[in-house]
Formats: structure tokens, C-alpha cells, sequence
């Protein structure tokens, strides 16, 4: 049982206000497995006051300064990444194989991007008789979700301390532990006092509170769309920057030159990925209404063949869901589903028959999905895919866009200039092309209701800094 009892506020553990406590959950066991402070708006407070002192000098240190906190950062968590990635396949239970490489895998590439990044990135230009400086937006308050805990608060901890920004980080309340070890590694680095604060809480009591104190310059949000909303009427009073990152329903296309095969099972691979808990999931797979019966039988096939176990299992490729609250969300969407008539292929909301402790939600896959059926409009954050067919390439356009988001969407086909036509008529921010692998240096942000800012490389820099011209 790890126990969590101070916040890291100007470069020291403190004792926070807050009386309570919030319990973490291991997913694949149900049981408690830490505990952290349920901050209170004081300590909020505190870590913003300790933000703000430290901006007055570390906005003003050189890129080259800022490059060699990072490599400090990032042997310190290289270190560790082991030890990180057994805390979030806990929390989050995702599969430890998979946990190491990539929970805590992308949180150190990302460190070692903005140290690249850094090398090549202008912060000054001349256009006319003005020089453009580009100077950090100050004091930064990053709210982040669960899924992927440690990626989601380095993506903005990174571009704003190499912006020359200080930050506070409120971490998912249901997977908080990863970043108190980052303090520690923040603390190991020999960052200054105040340039990285770390407190906890619940949204709405510590989350409202940054996105409200008049000494936060700018909220870096990820989350659900319906949090973001909040959080951005919140910080309108006082006129900060938000960026926010949302939810998602992202289609894949598979187009009737595709190799079938290879399609299904890359969309349903990255449907099921972290047990269906990313935002870019492809969870609407659209195809041919001619191909219907192959896919279906295909995407079945596939669905069956993951093994589904405890985090710990080396042989487990799908994991539970992180919470008792979230395993009943999507067993609600698959009854759901079934009440509007959607043909369920396989899973279902039961418990799978052998897993009878853990936040288990059996693979499913629904076919016959219109788009007027509730699993084909709302986020689901679940191993669960919907087939929909369609008529010709106009209609699956037409079926990708027919949605309040535009995080990412997919298309299969073997024809390139067909894709890149197609991929330009797709309202998202991220187009896969036949599975392409995901590129920490490339921008990653939603059209739409999915959100409004980027996320990693050089892009990510650019919604840290503020702009000013000096006219000579
Ligand atoms: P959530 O919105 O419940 O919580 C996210 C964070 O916001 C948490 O730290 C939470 O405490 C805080 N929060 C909640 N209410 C708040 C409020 N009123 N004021 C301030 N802060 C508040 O989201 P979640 O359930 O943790 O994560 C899942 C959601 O995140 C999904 O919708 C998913 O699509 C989205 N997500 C988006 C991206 C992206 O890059 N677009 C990435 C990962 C997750």
C-alpha cells in the first residue's frame, strides 16, 4: 500500500490543507492499492503562488539552460521506467507488457523530443522592421486524465518547461501516483524551487480552482469533452489561454480496395488498445455494404483471439477497464446498443465467466450500427467496436464527419493518392493511413468538440508562448 501525504510545492513536500483522502484502485484486483491528499482550493492557492514566484527568473533562462534541466529530467526517468510502468499497469490495467514500452515509454520520448526540439526551435524572427520574440504564456496549470497518466502530463509538462513556463500538475484522481514520482525526479533533477508543483484533488474542487485563480496564465487541459466545456467558461473570467484535448468517436474507413484483412485487424486492435481507453480510438469501423458479412466474421475472429486477464499476465493482450464507474458506463452503452436494435456479434455487459474479480469488459463488437444508435454518436472509453456499412465512398465521408468530433480517423486503402484525397475530406486532427504508427513529433489535437490545441513536437511549443513584437 503506497501512501502519498504531502504535495510537492516549491521544491519542497508539504503537508497539504486537505484532511481527506483519495483511495487508488488496482484494476485487475479491486483492491485499494494507495492512497493521496484530496486537495482543497488552499492548496491549489499555494502551488499557484509557488508557480508564479519561480516564472520571474526561469522565464528568463536560455533554451540551452532549459535543455539541461531536461536531460537531467530524463535520466532520472529513464531510471525508473520499470518501476513506472508496474504503477500504471496497476492503476490503469493495462498489460505490464505493454505498460513499460508505452505508458512509460512515450513519457521519456517526449522528454527527449523537447530536448531535440530545443536545439532548432526559434524563439526570435525578424519580419519588417519588428523583431518577433516569442516568450513563455507564464504560469501553466496542466490537467490531466487517466488513461494514459505519466504521457498525458509530460505532453504538456515538456513543451512548457522548454517554453520557459512553471507549471502546476493535477493528475487524474484515479491514477495519480506517477506524477508524485515525477516530483521526485523533478527534485532529483535540481529543477529550481517553484517551477514544477504537483498537488491532487478532485476536479471540480482543485481543477476549478486553477482554471479560476486570476494567477494561471493558461490551463493545458486533456479530458472528457464535458469537463473541458467547464473549464474553459471557468477560465474565460479571467481571459487565460486553454488549450483543451477531448473526447473522440473516430471512424475507420475501409475502402473497398483495401486489403480487407489487414484492415479489421488494425481497426480492431486500435478500437481495443489499453482496453479501449484512448481518446483516438477507432471505434466506428465503416465498410462496403458488399464486404458486411466478411468483416463482421473477421472483426469477431479477432475480438476472440485476445486473451483478456489481469495486468500481470504476460500472456494478457486486454486488460480491465480502470474503475467500478467506468466498467458500468460501458456495460450501460452495450445494453444500450442491444435496446436500440444494434446486432451484438460478441461480448456482451457480462462479467467474463472467468474473471470474476477486476473492472473486466468482455470484447465486443456490435454490427448493423446506424448512425442515429447512441453507440455511434457517443464516446465509450471500451473495448467495444460498431460496424457500419456504407453505400460508396461519398457516403462513408459523409458517415466519418457525422459527428460532434474530429480527434483521428483511419483509412485503409491501397491506392496512396486515394488516401491522402480521402484523408483531406476527414474533419480530424490526425488521419491514420493503413495503420501508420503514431509520431511523437507529429502535431496530435482534435477538429471540432475534440479540442482545439496540439500536442507533441515543435507544434506543442507554439501554445506555450506568447508572442511580442518590438518595433525599431
Ligand atoms: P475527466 O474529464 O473526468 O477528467 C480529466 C481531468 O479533469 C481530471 O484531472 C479531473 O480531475 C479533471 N476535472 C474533472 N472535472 C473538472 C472540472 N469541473 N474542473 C476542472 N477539472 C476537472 O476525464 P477522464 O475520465 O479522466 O478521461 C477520459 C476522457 O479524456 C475521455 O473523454 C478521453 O477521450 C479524454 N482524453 C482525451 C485525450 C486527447 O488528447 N484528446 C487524451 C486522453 C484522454
Amino acid at each position: 500500500m503506497i501512501i502519498r501525504d504531502k504535495f510537492y510545492i516549491n521544491g519542497e513536500w508539504v503537508t497539504p490543507f486537505a484532511q481527506g483522502v483519495l483511495d487508488v484502485i488496482d484494476a485487475s484486483t479491486e483492491e485499494v492499492m494507495a492512497s493521496v491528499p484530496a486537495g482543497l482550493k488552499e492548496d491549489a492557492q499555494r502551488a499557484v503562488e509557488a508557480a508564479a514566484a519561480a516564472f520571474e527568473s526561469w522565464g528568463m533562462t536560455t533554451p540551452q539552460q532549459r535543455q539541461g534541466y531536461l536531460q537531467k529530467l530524463h535520466s532520472a526517468m529513464a531510471a525508473r521506467q520499470d518501476e513506472l510502468g508496474e504503477v500504471m499497469a496497476a492503476e490503469v490495467g493495462m498489460p505490464l507488457t505493454m505498460a513499460k514500452p508505452i505508458q512509460a515509454g512515450l513519457p521519456l520520448q517526449s522528454v527527449a523530443n523537447f530536448i531535440k526540439i530545443l536545439d532548432s526551435y526559434s524563439f526570435q524572427e525578424t519580419i519588417g522592421n519588428s523583431d518577433i520574440m516569442k516568450e513563455p504564456v507564464g504560469v501553466v496549470a496542466c490537467i490531466t486524465p487517466w488513461n494514459f497518466p505519466l504521457h498525458q502530463i509530460m505532453a504538456k509538462v515538456c513543451p512548457a518547461l522548454a517554453a520557459g513556463c512553471t507549471v502546476i500538475v493535477k493528475p487524474s484522481e484515479v491514477a495519480p501516483l506517477t506524477a508524485f514520482m515525477l516530483a521526485e525526479m523533478v527534485e532529483e533533477a535540481g529543477f529550481p524551487p517553484g517551477v514544477v508543483n504537483v498537488i491532487t484533488g478532485l476536479g471540480p474542487v482543485v481543477g476549478e480552482a486553477l482554471a479560476t485563480h486570476p494567477k494561471v496564465d493558461m490551463v493545458s487541459f486533456t479530458g472528457s469533452t464535458r469537463a473541458g466545456k467547464r473549464v474553459a467558461e471557468l477560465a474565460a473570467d479571467t481571459v487565460k489561454r486553454v488549450v483543451v484535448e477531448l473526447g473522440g468517436k473516430s471512424p475507420s474507413l475501409i475502402l473497398d480496395d483495401a486489403d480487407i484483412d489487414d484492415a479489421v485487424r488494425g481497426t480492431v486492435n486500435d478500437c481495443y488498445f489499453n482496453s479501449g481507453q484512448t481518446c483516438a480510438a477507432h471505434t466506428r469501423m465503416l465498410v462496403p455494404e458488399a464486404e458486411y458479412d466478411r468483416v463482421a466474421k473477421k472483426a469477431v475472429a479477432v475480438a476472440q483471439s485476445l486473451t483478456i486477464g489481469q495486468s500481470d499476465d504476460p500472456k494478457v493482450k486486454l486488460g480491465p477497464v480502470i474503475s467500478k464507474v467506468q466498467q458500468e458506463r460501458v456495460r450501460n452503452y452495450i445494453r444500450q446498443g442491444i435496446e436500440e436494435g444494434a446486432e451484438l456479434l460478441c461480448g456482451g455487459p457480462e462479467q467474463p465467466e472467468n474473471l470474476p474479480t477486476g473492472f473486466f469488459i468482455q470484447p465486443t463488437v456490435f454490427g448493423k450500427v446506424t448512425q442515429d444508435m447512441t453507440i455511434a454518436r457517443e464516446e465509450i472509453f471500451g473495448p467495444v467496436l460498431s460496424i457500419i456499412a456504407y453505400k460508396d465512398e461519398e457516403d462513408a465521408i459523409r458517415i466519418a464527419n457525422d459527428t460532434i468530433y474530429g480527434l483521428s480517423s483511419g483509412v485503409w486503402t491501397k491506392d496512396m493518392e486515394r488516401a491522402r484525397r480521402v484523408a483531406r475530406r476527414l474533419r480530424s486532427g490526425n488521419v491514420i493511413i493503413n495503420g501508420g504508427g503514431f509520431n511523437m513529433m507529429a502535431p496530435f489535437g482534435g477538429f471540432k468538440q475534440s479540442g482545439n490545441g496540439r500536442e507533441h513536437g515543435p507544434y506543442a511549443l507554439d501554445d506555450y508562448l506568447e508572442c511580442k513584437a518590438l518595433q525599431m
